[in-house]
């Protein structure tokens, strides 16, 4: 991983020492030694974090948090503050001012690390979010973009602790409880076997039990397809390093140690729970946009560049197999008339009920399409071409028996479809198929509309 990173400190060698630090591990190193300085790095160059020394003169690190964190062009930007070890009354302050993590001087290097990594993949998947919100509302999904926008609070999340002690076990529960549900297990060498069965936003795993090894916990956890990408806390004792240092190869995201500082806890499981929320919504995000490339907004049903792609996979499959599939061309008839006499509005809610009904008559393993404005494809597979015909007419019969009521001021609407069923033969491509499908159409809108014709009739 790869982040700029700015080292905020008024006392140069402090600066030296981190950069030195840092650039060893491969980040991009900004420096800045004053507050104001500060400020101005971050806004001309957007570092992906920022560590900030809280004793300067002038403008402390409290303010410089306070300000990087009011700035909506920076508030995103993780801060860490650099605390001494003796004032622990400085955390407090820091979290007020919108910090997000802590070191301690003097800086360890697994600590800054670890911290370091921890925050800027936060970043990362904040600013993924960030760009696929904008990519959303340039192409016009804003009302789902807005959703995502939002933060809300984490006080639903579900999380898992794993430790001996019924003491300790207690005391992060209260700690934690303004996150959600806590699950606690004691141990045992079925833990990540029973953390795969429930959807963990976060599993905290002590490093110092007696009985059970956590560091094979956190292994299986992260072998588990289920729990590979929940986040792992640990909890080690002081000195418990090279522990600690096996546990990080194996990819848990972040650690603290006995004893255990509440406020940096809290900053910690924080940070992890709202990296694994971005992780969700990302996802959740991903599936929305095959959603919306694959489908009709108005009717719900799929596009034609699905219905295309699909039928090609569809028809080579059942050529191979030596088997029947029919597609249906359906179009509704005179459906300009419903937009001129009703309006627009009127005319998409007919469509919608249209595919609704289309959509209620045929199997799950059909599938139906807006093929175009007015104009729908159902394909069948495994369909002989007289149970197309049959299925046809009684769509046709499902649209014009019962009127559509859309709210138009003359009452329910009288609507009829014109259907083509076409069926394929050997060597038929899926071109030939829909071409067969719309000529059985248009001699069903000649021959008076409101009827199906089958193309092997003509
Ligand atoms: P025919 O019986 O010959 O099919 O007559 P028709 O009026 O249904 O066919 P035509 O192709 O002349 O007109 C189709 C109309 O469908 C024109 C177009 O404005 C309307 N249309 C296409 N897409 C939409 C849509 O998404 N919403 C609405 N409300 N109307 C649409
Ligand atoms: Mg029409
Ligand atoms: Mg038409």
């Amino acid at each position: 991983m790869t982040a700029r990173v700015l080292v905020v400190d008024d006392v140069p060698p402090n600066v030296k020492l981190l950069e030195a630090k840092l650039t060893g591990e491969y980040f991009d190193v900004l420096t800045a030694y004053s507050g104001p300085q500060a400020l101005e790095v971050i806004a001309r160059e957007h570092p992906d974090i920022v560590l900030l020394d809280v004793m300067m003169p002038g403008m402390d690190g409290f303010e410089v948090c306070s300000k990087i964190k009011s700035d909506p062009e920076t508030a995103h930007i993780p801060v860490v503050m650099v605390t001494a070890l003796d004032q622990p009354s400085d955390r407090v302050t820091g979290l007020e001012a919108g910090a997000d993590d802590f070191l301690t001087k003097p800086v360890e290097d697994l600590a800054l690390f670890a911290r370091v990594k921890s925050l800027v993949r936060l970043k990362i998947m904040m600013d993924e979010l960030r760009n696929r919100e904008t990519t959303s509302t340039a192409l016009g999904w804003e009302e789902d973009a807005q959703e995502t926008l939002v933060d809300p609070p984490l006080e639903d999340c579900s999380i898992l602790v794993v430790d001996e002690q019924e003491r300790v076990a207690q005391r992060i529960g209260k700690a934690l409880e303004q996150f959600g549900e806590m699950t606690f297990i004691k141990g045992g060498d079925d833990v990540a076997e029973r953390a795969r069965e429930k959807n963990f936003d976060l599993i905290i795993v002590s490093l110092t039990m007696r009985e059970t090894d956590g560091l094979r916990i956190c292994s299986k956890l992260r072998s588990f397809e289920e729990t590979r990408h929940v986040p792992i806390l640990v909890m080690v004792d002081d000195g418990n390093h090279n522990k600690l240092i096996r546990a990080l190869e194996m990819g848990i995201n972040d650690y603290v140690v006995r004893p255990v500082d509440r406020l940096e806890f809290v900053a910690r499981v924080q940070t992890q729970l709202k990296r694994k929320r971005y992780a969700d919504q990302l996802w959740e995000n991903f599936h929305l946009s095959m959603q919306l490339a694959t489908t009709d907004a108005v009717t719900g049903l799929y596009n034609r560049h699905y219905l295309t792609s699909h039928l090609d996979t569809q028809l080579s499959a059942s050529q191979r197999y030596a088997k029947p599939l029919s597609v249906l061309m359906l179009d509704i008839d005179h459906f300009k008339r419903v937009n001129d006499s009703y309006g627009h509005a009127v005319g998409d809610r007919v469509l919608k009920e249209f595919a609704t009904r289309v959509g209620r008559n045929i199997r799950g393993v059909d599938l139906a399409a807006r093929y175009g404005g007015e104009e729908f494809v159902v394909m069948m597979p495994e369909t002989h071409a007289d149970w197309a015909f049959m299925i046809g007419d009684r769509l046709r019969e499902e649209i014009a028996n019962t009127p559509f009521d859309v709210g138009a001021p003359t009452g329910p609407l009288d609507i009829t479809v014109s259907i083509g069923v076409a069926t394929s033969v050997e060597g038929m491509s899926p071109s030939n198929l829909l071409e067969a499908a719309d000529r059985a159409l248009y001699a069903a809108k000649n021959g008076g509309r409101n009827k199906v014709i089958a193309a092997e009739t003509l």
